[in-house]
């Protein structure tokens, strides 16, 4: 393994070239794992912002705006290939910043190399329609891109979301201004040094770290702007919806969920408790798409919690190098806001708790999963979003009572349903109220080839898959006259 920071952190990438933030300042970068100060990164705002979007149009108006799709396609198949010859580097930079466990972290570089592969081949692919018409016309739509694309990520998942929404937004011949998170950047840096190896030009990808409430909130509001994707909370998205509202600008918002599994008495046991967990707990609970409810008819509730009990005394917790089951936390602040849900819920009954390691640095953000039993419909704990390692375990009699539950959150991203029973599954895929539903599996594996995004509170717009290539695209109509 080379030296993960190959790079300096504390530069943006504006026009191609690296340079400092207008400020002059710089954040600290943190390592959850420990608490220690990892690097400084830039402290970007609206001077960079406006740069950035410049230089974006300029890409526009040049090679970029004019190269043709299967050139592009080219580049982002190159950038996968180099994301993969350097996947060891990006997993130890993510582990060390965000404090996944290694083989998670891994698994995100994999898995950003494959968006990169998907949306390379997919380039070329994109097609507009013929119209049939009256007497006289030709008519047939084009796919063009929106222009300048701005891309707000966060902290949990940064190379899959990178992947997932810049990869797809530069297929279709946007050019992107990228803000990551400022409490975990280092990933959004490489990837954007392994774009310009791949050949990337000048202005496509412009990238400027930096604090949400200056370098994210002038990316939002300015006119500049095409297009904005975001991933993050509630409350942020709102503002960034708003502040796209005086713009008129299209916003893809994804905003996480309370996402439940749904456990029949007819369910194979075996095969669905590792999924209980597992979706639960990965990366710390802080997953958009976890699964932080599990419903489960009578007949076999006291055999799940038993039985996901003693899988939660199998969940270590430590430093992230250490490749632990979880890592810790993104931050004191995070953990902070998950020991007030774990306050909460000091009225429940808690069924099982994971473990930290005994060594485990006191200052890093460490809290130990939870999973709570017989928990009431109604409760904080079973409709807020927590983002956290904290499952509550919820009984239900009837197939009605059980959708009744699973819908009456305000969020609508994931559901699952584990049943033998043919028509339930069919039922209820129509009836839960969520942007993807799994029949017998959770998440099925993350594939990049599948439409993601939510209902609701969870957000909207799709990402992922072909979906997303129309999503960072436009329809226009042409219709000739020729008589
Ligand atoms: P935010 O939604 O505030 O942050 C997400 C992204 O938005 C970050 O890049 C952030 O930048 C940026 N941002 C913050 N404020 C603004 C703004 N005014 N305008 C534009 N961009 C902005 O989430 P937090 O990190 O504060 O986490 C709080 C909660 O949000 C979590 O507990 C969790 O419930 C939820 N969350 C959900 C995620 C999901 O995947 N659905 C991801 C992350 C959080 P910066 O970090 O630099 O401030």
């Amino acid at each position: 393994m080379s030296d993960p920071l190959w790079f300096d952190p504390a530069l943006c990438l504006i026009g191609g070239q690296w340079t400092p933030p207008a400020s002059g300042e710089t954040l600290p970068l943190i390592n959850p794992s420990d608490g220690s100060t990892l690097a400084q990164i830039a402290r970007g705002g609206s001077a960079d912002i406006d740069a950035a979007v410049r230089a974006a149009d300029a890409a526009l108006a040049d090679d970029w705006g004019r190269m043709p799709a299967f050139e592009r396609g080219r580049i982002l198949t190159r950038l996968g290939r180099l994301v993969l010859d350097r996947v060891d580097d990006l997993a130890a930079l993510e582990a060390t910043d965000v404090g996944k466990p290694l083989t998670q972290a891994r698994a995100d570089a994999v898995a950003l190399a494959r968006y990169c592969e998907f949306y390379g081949g997919a380039a070329d692919k994109v097609m507009g329609e013929t119209i049939p018409y009256l007497d006289g016309y030709t008519v047939y739509t084009l796919r063009e891109p929106h222009g300048v694309t701005g891309h707000i990520v966060p902290w949990n998942y940064p190379m899959q979301i990178i992947g997932r929404s810049v990869g797809a937004a530069l297929t279709m011949g946007n050019a992107c201004v990228l803000k990551p998170a400022e409490e975990a950047c280092l990933t959004a840096l490489a990837f954007a040094h392994l774009a310009q190896e791949a050949g990337l030009p000048a202005g496509a990808l412009n990238v400027v770290p930096g604090l949400g409430a200056e370098a994210g909130a002038a990316l939002t509001a300015h006119p500049g702007i095409h297009h904005i994707s975001f991933t993050g909370s509630v409350a942020t998205g709102s503002l960034v919806q708003a502040a796209a509202a005086r713009n008129v600008v299209p916003v893809t918002l994804e905003l996480g969920g309370k996402s439940p599994q749904l456990v029949f008495d007819d369910a194979d046991l075996d095969a669905a408790l590792p999924f209980l967990v597992n979706a639960g707990c990965q990366n710390a609970g802080q997953t958009c798409s976890a699964s932080s409810r599990i419903l489960v008819q009578r007949g076999v509730y006291d055999e799940v919690r038993t039985r996901m009990a003693a899988a939660y005394a199998d969940l270590t917790v430590g430093p992230a190098p250490e490749d632990l089951r979880l890592g810790p936390l993104i931050s004191d602040r995070q953990k902070t806001i998950v020991e007030g849900f774990l306050a909460k819920g000091a009225d429940l009954t808690i069924a099982a708790q994971g473990v930290i390691v005994d060594h485990a640095p006191a200052t890093g953000a460490y809290v130990r999963p939870t999973l709570f039993t017989d928990v009431p419909p109604d409760h904080p704990l079973a409709r807020d979003e927590i983002f956290g390692p904290v499952q509550v375990l919820i009984p239900f009699d009837t197939e009605e009572e059980a959708v009744e539950i699973a819908n009456s959150t305000d969020y609508g991203l994931v559901a699952s349903i584990w049943t033998a029973n043919g028509a339930r599954q069919m039922r209820l895929a129509k009836r839960l109220r969520a942007g993807q539903v799994f029949i017998n599996n959770y998440g099925a594996g993350g594939g990049v080839e599948l439409p993601f995004g939510g209902i609701g509170k969870s957000g909207h717009g799709r990402e992922k898959g072909f979906e997303a290539l129309y999503g960072f695209s436009q329809l226009k109509t042409v219709a000739a006259l020729h008589g």
